[in-house]
């Protein structure tokens, strides 16, 4: 089950999380084009291995397991995985 991002990133993008994540499945990295056309970050679901790196370094707590996504940040579960099928 991957991990998924969520509100309290929109306006922080720091991409502290980008830093930590073994397998690059944080996007769109700061050196990416997409960078300054999202509000936040997303993370690929096929992709994360839910080790749990990236959530220890997020400055504002934004990062949950799966399981864990409370009910009023649920949308994020699809917004995350939205990202990746474009
Ligand atoms: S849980 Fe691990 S693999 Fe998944 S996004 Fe975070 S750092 Fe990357
Ligand atoms: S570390 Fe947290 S606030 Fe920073 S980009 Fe990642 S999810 Fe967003």
């Amino acid at each position: 089950m991957p991990r998924v991002i969520t509100q309290a990133c929109i306006g922080v993008k720091d991409a502290a999380c980008t830093q930590v994540c073994p397998v690059d499945c944080i996007h769109p990295r700061p050196d990416e084009a997409d960078y300054a056309n999202v509000d936040q970050l997303f993370i690929n679901p096929n992709d994360c291995i839910d080790c749990g790196a990236c959530e220890s370094v997020c400055p504002v707590n934004a990062i949950y397991p799966l399981e864990d996504v409370p009910e009023d940040l649920k949308s994020f579960i699809e917004k995350n995985a939205n990202y990746y099928k474009k």
